[in-house]
């Protein structure tokens, strides 16, 4: 389909025109809010069109499907890992990504610092938190998330750099206010070895209202590539 390319081009400039929008409307001026484009179920070829129209920071989901696509990928975006992890199958991706945005375990966490090692690296993650305290979902209770980011906080091979979550789509305004809440009050803690700095969270449908409550990181899919089909 050709002119999924022009598809495309439209959405990237509709969205960057809305972040834009939305720091003018609700963040100080010098707050710089990173696109993330979400690649899964999407080819190669058009997550480097996308590239090629400015697109910096590539997001996967799937360990299996990043793999067979990673090699035809544009190296100048960076690559954050997004989706739920398993243990065993971190050696397939600590190499190859810049930062892991959904370790919810400390058992996760000690895997990543193990290989970090062996690669003498370290690796930034962010902690995921189950702000809406769904079952389905992957992320730490909120309860629980500042306990982990202090066990996280000795290992020596990671960094944790701050909190990602997908909050449910129904009342979604009102968990991004509430992870707003969570990562001031984790920050505010000033942890040893924590740097703070990144708050992924916003999504096609709700990436505005997310930037209104801190969102420094926006992960965009279907908005920019169109409906996802699943083969
Ligand atoms: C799929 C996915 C997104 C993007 O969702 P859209 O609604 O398609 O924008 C963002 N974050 C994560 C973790 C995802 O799995």
């Amino acid at each position: 389909m050709e002119n999924r390319f022009g598809f495309i081009d439209e959405n990237l400039k509709r969205i960057t025109f809305n972040i834009n929008e939305a720091v003018a409307k609700y963040r100080n001026p010098d707050e710089k809010v990173s696109l993330m484009a979400v690649t899964k179920t999407v080819e190669p070829e058009y997550i480097n069109y996308a590239v090629s129209k400015g697109v910096t920071l590539l997001g996967e989901n799937r360990v299996q499907e990043y793999q067979s696509k990673k090699d035809y990928y544009d190296k100048s975006a960076e690559v954050h890992f997004i989706g739920h992890l398993q243990t065993n199958k971190v050696k397939y991706i600590i190499d190859s990504v810049k930062l892991i945005q959904s370790v919810d375990s400390i058992k996760l966490a000690l895997e990543i610092d193990r290989l970090s090692e062996k690669s003498s690296k370290i690796t930034d993650i962010l902690c995921e938190v189950n702000i809406g305290g769904e079952e389905s979902k992957g992320g730490i209770d909120r309860n629980e998330a500042k306990e982990l980011i202090y066990q996280m906080s000795e290992l020596k091979n990671i960094r944790v750099c701050g909190l990602m979550t997908i909050p449910p789509p129904y009342e979604s305004e009102k968990f991004l206010y509430e992870m707003k809440m969570l990562y001031d009050d984790i920050s505010a803690e000033n942890i040893n070895n924590v740097k703070m700095n990144i708050l992924s969270m916003g999504m096609s449908n709700d990436y505005e209202t997310a930037i209104k409550y801190g969102s420094t990181l926006v992960r965009i899919g279907t908005g920019l590539f169109g409906n996802r089909i699943y083969k």
